[in-house]
């Protein structure tokens, strides 16, 4: 599988993704937003875009689709559940449904609900396998749910779909906040090491070259999978006095979550 990442640039700080098959020069593009950076990096590569996917129904994911599809007559691909609202789906979702790029490359469909209740993330088969999470889970933090999410369904997909994936896969998200929810998890959470090590290099990066975490990165420096830390319980309970002396996690995460949206 090649992979290449596109910085957008914007003042939301999207990433796009194009994945191809080494064999064919076939590419998908998640989110393409900025459709015209993703078009001229694939002609750089050499690579034809035949598939784009949107990892949710957010317009900051599918802005990029109509042009797009002009310039490449690309197929579009969304959670089925998300189709309607967002237009022009070719092919609509399903959990564990497979996603092939060429020859080489399968992508499995993982239904995530939480950020948006119809959110996909795609998990790559590859030697290097990588998971392509929009914004259900980000380097060092989670999507907030005020757009038509939920903060227990988030809970439940990070705990029941994500924590249990290997811990070598590599992140990639549908946006750049590592510096700035690495502050958060410091925040609740000061004598992280590893967290305080990853703010300092994560400062002195430019968004385009940011660092590609793993799952297993993610379970020492991001809060929303550190929800039996001690140090984050004290802290909630110093923030919630209603919350008793050992609260459930799922209790933890949303009322991280709900810390995290006016922080
Ligand atoms: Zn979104
Ligand atoms: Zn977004």
């Amino acid at each position: 599988m090649l992979m290449e990442r596109i910085w957008s640039g914007n003042a939301l700080r999207n990433f796009h993704y194009l994945i191809a098959c080494p064999e064919t020069g076939e590419a998908l593009a998640v989110d393409p937003l900025e459709w015209r950076l993703c078009l001229a990096a694939a002609r750089e590569r050499g690579w034809q875009i035949r598939q784009i996917v949107n990892t949710h129904e957010h317009a900051d994911h599918t802005g990029g689709n109509v042009p797009l599809k002009a310039a490449t007559q690309a197929t579009v691909a969304a959670h089925a559940g998300a189709a309607a609202r967002i237009g022009g789906v070719d092919r609509g979702l399903h959990k564990g449904d497979l996603i092939r790029v060429g020859r080489t490359v399968e992508l499995e469909c993982l239904d995530t609900p939480g950020h948006t209740m119809t959110h996909v993330c795609l998990l790559s088969h590859s030697e290097e396998p990588a998971l392509f999470c929009g914004d259900t889970l980000f380097n060092a933090g989670a999507g907030n749910c005020y757009n038509g999410g939920a903060p227990e369904a988030l809970y439940d997909t990070f705990v029941t779909q994500l924590a249990r994936l290997p811990d070598e896969i590599r992140i990639q998200p549908g946006h750049e906040y590592l510096a700035r929810n690495l502050e958060f998890t410091l925040n609740r959470e000061p004598h992280n090491a590893d967290a305080a090590r990853l703010l300092e290099e994560a400062r002195h990066h430019e968004p385009a070259s940011a660092r590609i975490t793993t799952l297993g990165e993610e379970k020492r420096i991001n809060t929303f999978f550190r929800l039996h830390s001690p140090e984050v319980i004290a802290g909630l309970r110093e923030q919630f006095p209603d919350l008793p002396q050992n609260p459930d996690a799922r209790t933890v995460f949303v009322r991280l979550r709900e810390l995290r949206n006016r922080w």
